[in-house]
């Protein structure tokens, strides 16, 4: 396969149809982007799912952030495959069907904890869920339930195949944004061999590898929206207004770039290895916080920017869409519950320039 090039997929993707780019993706290889060559992947690393999910959430939210938390799980599977054979062969057929990993962890029960799980592991693990996205379109679930069998109770994975699952829409959630996406409340039944379990605690793998690839991936569909914020905003102060309110209007265009730069100095600073492993839960948490509120305030001072036809349903300047989508980053995980998460550790980690 030859080696992804950023800016020839960002050129492709601009020509593609919003409601194709799904299809392009799996026709193209791209869902595997992060996986190792060995696992069937493109081995690319995680700056190129950066880049792509950037590019795909310029042109929709609901392509953004389903490519952004498909790939998480993939990488997160790939990750932490270890020596089981069963996993290995799991992905492999998994790519090669061109379908999705959904992530089954939130419950009515837990809410936003993903450190928690009221679901047991068991032949036929039962599992109600507040939300799932794009469940008709996975071939797989990564599963959070509590391993009871030691001494211990302990959080773990397991990855389940869609055909072996018995699936229940118990109501389908119709949301403010990101509304190309199915997202509803399911009642799972899950059936899967022991080796369907991944061997390392649910809690090694989140740290290690799922927490960083969400937030990374979250906050590069972020920054693409608020991208297309931006480029709407300049399109209608450039077409739409007289040269003397133009101008102020581009200053203050150029003060919002200060904050995209800002979102994005915060992804490429996560995307080097931090120093110890609590200065990197730290810097994460805070891409999450602050790179979601950033996106919110960008995203709204452009409303305010284009007025009226801004404000509009539809039309060449609306923001109606990218409005309702960039809402749902500081609820993906509330802001406040990783705030308190952050604040606890904070007395370990030293940030320093
Ligand atoms: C578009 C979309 C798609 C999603 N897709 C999936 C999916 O595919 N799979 C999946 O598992 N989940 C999914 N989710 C769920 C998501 O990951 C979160 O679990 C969910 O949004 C959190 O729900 P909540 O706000 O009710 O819960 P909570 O996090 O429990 O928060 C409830 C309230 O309590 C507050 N709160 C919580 N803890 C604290 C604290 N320590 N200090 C102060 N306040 C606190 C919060 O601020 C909030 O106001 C999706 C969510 C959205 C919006």
């Amino acid at each position: 396969m030859s080696p992804l090039k950023s800016v020839d997929i960002a050129r492709q993707i601009a020509e593609v149809p919003t409601g194709h780019l799904m299809d392009f993706l799996a026709e193209s290889d791209l869902l595997a982007l992060t996986v190792p060559l060995p696992l069937g992947g493109r081995g690319a690393p995680m700056a190129d799912g950066v880049a792509l999910t950037f590019d795909l959430a310029r042109r929709s939210g609901s392509v953004g952030l389903t490519y952004a938390m498909h790939l998480a799980q993939i990488h997160t599977w790939a990750a932490h495959v270890g020596g089981s054979a069963y996993l290995a062969d799991e992905l492999r057929a998994l790519i090669a069907s061109g379908k999705l990993v959904a992530s089954v962890v939130s419950e009515p029960g837990t809410g936003g904890n993903i450190h928690k799980a009221t679901a047991v592991l068991a032949e036929g693990l039962q599992k109600d869920t507040s939300n799932t996205s794009y469940v008709p379109q996975a071939g797989a679930f990564l599963v959070t339930a509590m391993d009871d069998s030691g001494p211990k109770p302990v959080q773990r994975m397991v990855m389940v195949r869609a055909d072996q699952t018995q699936a229940t829409e118990k109501q389908r959630n119709f949301m403010m944004g990101m509304n190309a996406i199915h997202n509803a409340a399911w009642s799972f039944t899950f059936r899967y061999p022991p080796e369907a379990v991944f061997a390392e605690p649910f809690a090694t793998i989140a740290s290690a590898t799922m927490t960083a690839a969400t937030h990374l991936l979250w906050a590069a569909m972020w920054s693409g929206l608020a991208a297309r914020a931006l480029d709407t905003a300049q399109r209608y102060a450039k077409q739409e207004l007289p040269p003397d309110i133009a101008a102020p209007v581009m200053t203050r265009l150029s003060e919002l770039r200060n904050r995209h730069y800002t979102l994005n100095a915060l992804i490429r600073d996560n995307l080097r290895p931090a120093i110890t492993p609590f200065a990197a839960a730290a810097a994460i948490n805070r891409l999450k916080i602050t790179g979601s509120e950033i996106a919110c305030e960008i995203t709204l001072a452009c409303l305010t920017i284009t007025g009226l036809r801004g404000y509009a349903e539809s039309g060449p300047y609306s923001l109606a869409e990218v409005v309702r989508d960039v809402l749902s980053g500081p609820l993906m995980v509330a802001n406040a519950r990783l705030q308190a998460n952050t604040a606890g550790i904070d007395r370990y980690s030293d940030d320093r320039p």
